[in-house]
């Protein structure tokens, strides 16, 4: 489905949602008339007739400030559908079941707020030139670390098996006109190429390379969806999606900690994932503070605002408002990207946790690994509890990756 089709799809699914829940009364009659007018064009074109700037605007408007918390939970509501695997929205197809995470949801709340905390004073050093690194060296780098970290060369066999059938797809190394065909094949729209596919006939890699040491850390991150879909053949779920990619690319970044590579750049790169942690919280934690409010008591409504946030409610209340706005806007361009930010927080907590068990027992990161390697699923359970983490202790600690 084209993007501006499904956009407009789940705005209609959206109207008629509302207008079951609200008064049509409520309505001021330049939306009513706009809404009808948009719906019928939708109905006999599948689209929406975004030609009109005005009426986009209108209706947009009219979802915000008219809306807010209707939209708010159906926003939440649908969220939940989605990891209870529920059919939801336009997004049918889309089976992300996760029970763990609706379960334990409080407890991973706090471990992320606590998270953002630790974070909080992290600051990007924009005046790093990192060391070049050549393709011999890069591949070497990458066998090495393999070999090491799976004396079974299980691992470097699947890399040089996926190397050698073009399982790997460096954009920077194509003529412009086949990166062209390689985006538009794959559908990536967004401006960083460094994904791994999963396809019918197993996953592929996808790297936009810059050619220097970050490229290491890159590069087992998408290797370790590889790795989990090749021999699992399915995705992890939203609890553990990132926890694997985010391990091998902490195992990357403590081999290359042993490199003779300057401190600012081994510090900038060790960094790096919690600064995209910290953004993506400062942007959403909002967002699971509703969604925690709404799985404990229901449909929020204005009022309860003083309750979610305190007396603040009053001061923050513009702050808010634009956040809510986002997120509904945000929710229509790209309905699981809450779910990501959450895979990606909590992937870096439990491999951080997993480092911190492996400093002082060594033998747990075969385990790890081949854990990794077997064809069976991994219940998050299991993994909280692998690394040491209780989610019914007070404060959950962690320490620098070494
Ligand atoms: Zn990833």
């Amino acid at each position: 489905m084209k993007k501006d089709v499904k956009y407009a799809f789940n705005i209609f699914k959206i109207y008629y949602l509302i207008n079951k829940l609200e008064d049509k009364e409520n309505i001021p009659l330049k939306i009513l008339e706009e809404l009808n007018k948009n719906y019928a064009f939708f109905e006999k074109n599948s689209e929406l007739d975004l030609a009109n700037p005005e009426s986009e605007k209108i209706l947009i408007n009219w979802m915000n400030n008219i809306c807010r918390y209707s939209f708010l939970n159906i926003l939440l509501e649908n969220t939940i559908k989605y990891l209870k695997g529920k059919k939801s929205l336009n997004l049918k197809h889309i089976k992300l079941k996760d029970n763990f995470l609706i379960k334990n949801f409080k407890p991973i709340l706090k471990m992320m707020l606590n998270e953002l905390k630790l974070n909080g004073s992290l600051d990007y050093n924009e005046n790093i030139n990192f060391s070049p690194l050549s393709n011999e060296l890069y591949n070497e780098y990458i066998v090495n670390l393999l070999k090491r970290i799976d004396p079974s060369l299980k691992l470097f066999n699947l890399y040089e098996w996926a190397k050698n059938n073009n399982k790997f797809i460096s954009l920077n190394e194509m003529s412009e006109e086949s990166q062209k065909e390689i985006i538009k094949k794959y559908n990536l729209s967004d401006t960083k190429y460094n994904r791994c596919i999963y396809l019918q006939d197993g996953p592929i890699i996808i790297l936009s390379k810059t050619n220097t040491i970050k490229d290491i850390p890159v590069f087992m991150h998408e290797f370790g969806h590889f790795i989990t879909f090749y021999f699992k053949k399915k995705s992890l779920g939203p609890t553990l999606n990132e926890f694997y990619s985010i391990f091998y690319e902490n195992l990357a970044l403590a081999y290359l900690t042993n490199k003779s590579y300057s401190h600012e750049e081994i510090e900038y790169l060790l960094n790096e994932r919690l600064l995209q942690n910290k953004y993506l919280l400062n942007i959403y934690t909002d967002f699971f503070i509703y969604l925690n409010y709404y799985l404990d008591k229901g449909k929020i409504r204005e009022e309860d605002e003083v309750l979610i946030r305190g007396e603040n409610f009053k001061l923050l209340k513009e702050k808010l408002f634009r956040k809510c706005d986002f997120y509904i806007s945000k929710f229509f361009n790209n309905p699981l990207e809450f779910i990501r930010v959450y895979s990606y927080i909590i992937g870096t907590i439990l491999s951080y946790k997993a480092f911190e068990m492996i400093a002082t027992d060594e033998s747990l990161l075969k385990l790890f690994i081949s854990d990794s390697m077997s064809s069976e699923i991994i219940n998050p359970e299991d993994i909280f509890n692998l690394v040491g983490i209780n989610l019914n202790k007070r404060k959950i600690k962690r320490t620098r990756l070494k």
